[in-house]
């Protein structure tokens, strides 16, 4: 069967490997059909130093597929089933996966796709407790975006910040992945969006999917923008992952006691902080990482009921790379899928 292995920093090749072995009890079989890009892809493409992993790697964090068979003393599942997986090897037994918080697993065996063998190949054997089933009449492009392009923004937003109906939110890169997810998200509760863009022609897109107020952020200081929208109160939660040419102007941003959830860093791991400011205004930070198991359910939910994921391209899988180049371009606007 094929399998899309990373060899070295930018070298994808589409090698001819052996199928997994046939499901152990409480495994399942998946044959894998979409895989959703993100940027932990990007970093693993380019080869990021603190890495820990062997290759060549099987690519691919987030997928959705069909159940092709079953293990021993697996229920809930039927072959043909529509599923998803979770991205990441979780123990199952440590207190946080006990307790529904898989991300902050004790004893992690690694990301799918970055530290061991990930989605980017024709079938997949796995815990069938990483598998959630795909509710009736979503696509499996769209329910390739569960695990974590919504799943990520579901925990930012609801667990994390605890986003409340009426509040006025700040969402990054509002043509990204995740901004158009958290956009949709934010709307479908009754919040004010303000999202920043860095083209017109994006700006147009985020106010069609919702969004109140769009800034391009290469024409305007947004933290300035955001000010003035909300009468020099700020907003109540700042949805971050730009990093640092963004951090301070999205603490500037933020109202008395408000709210930064962020989950990314794409211009910058470092920023500068003052200190005052953090106590005097009472910002409260969460750093987010991944999603529950719970999350990725609430978000299959949400794709039934209609809050359907933008995709902006699908690519076959030998045009992953092709995908990558697209993503780190920034001229996306949505997600990048690419089918299996
Ligand atoms: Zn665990």
């Amino acid at each position: 069967m094929r399998a899309l292995k990373l060899f070295g920093d930018r070298d994808l090749r589409l090698t001819d490997v052996d199928p997994p072995p046939p499901p152990g009890p409480d495994e399942v079989q998946i044959r894998v059909r979409a895989v959703g890009l993100n940027h932990i892809d990007v970093w693993g493409f380019r080869g990021m130093a603190f890495a820990k992993r062997r290759l060549p790697l099987v690519v691919g964090a987030e997928a959705s597929g069909e159940i092709a068979a079953l293990g021993a003393g697996v229920s809930g599942f039927a072959p043909g089933q529509k599923v998803v997986m979770y991205g990441a090897r979780t123990c199952g037994e440590c207190r946080a996966c006990r307790d529904g918080r898989d991300n902050l697993c004790e004893n992690v065996g690694g990301i799918m796709g970055f530290h061991v063998d990930g989605f980017a190949q024709e079938r997949v054997t796995m815990p069938a407790r990483l598998v959630v089933p795909v509710p009736e009449g979503v696509s499996f492009e769209d329910a390739a975006c569960a695990p974590i392009a919504f799943g990520t923004v579901q925990h930012m937003l609801f667990d994390n910040a605890k986003l409340e109906p009426g509040e006025t939110i700040l969402v990054h890169a509002g043509g990204s992945g995740i901004g158009t997810a958290a956009i949709k998200m934010a709307k479908a509760l009754g919040c004010t969006v303000i999202t920043t863009v860095g083209d017109d022609e994006k700006g147009e897109r985020a106010k069609a999917l919702g969004a109140d107020h769009v800034i391009n952020y290469r024409t305007e200081r947004f933290e300035g923008e955001v000010r003035k929208l909300t009468k020099r109160k700020g907003v109540d939660v700042v949805f971050e992952h730009v990093g640092a040419e963004t951090w301070n102007g999205s603490l500037l941003s933020l109202k008395r006691g408000g709210r930064l959830v962020t989950c990314g860093s794409t211009s910058g791991v470092s920023a500068t902080m003052n200190l005052m400011q953090l106590f005097q205004q009472q910002y409260r930070i969460f750093g987010s990482f991944g999603c529950s198991m719970r999350n990725i359910r609430q978000s299959l939910q949400k794709m039934a009921e209609g809050l359907t994921p933008v995709i902006d391209s699908v690519f076959p899988l030998e045009d992953f790379a092709k995908g990558l180049e697209r993503l780190e371009s920034r001229r996306v606007f949505g997600k990048i899928i690419v089918t299996i």
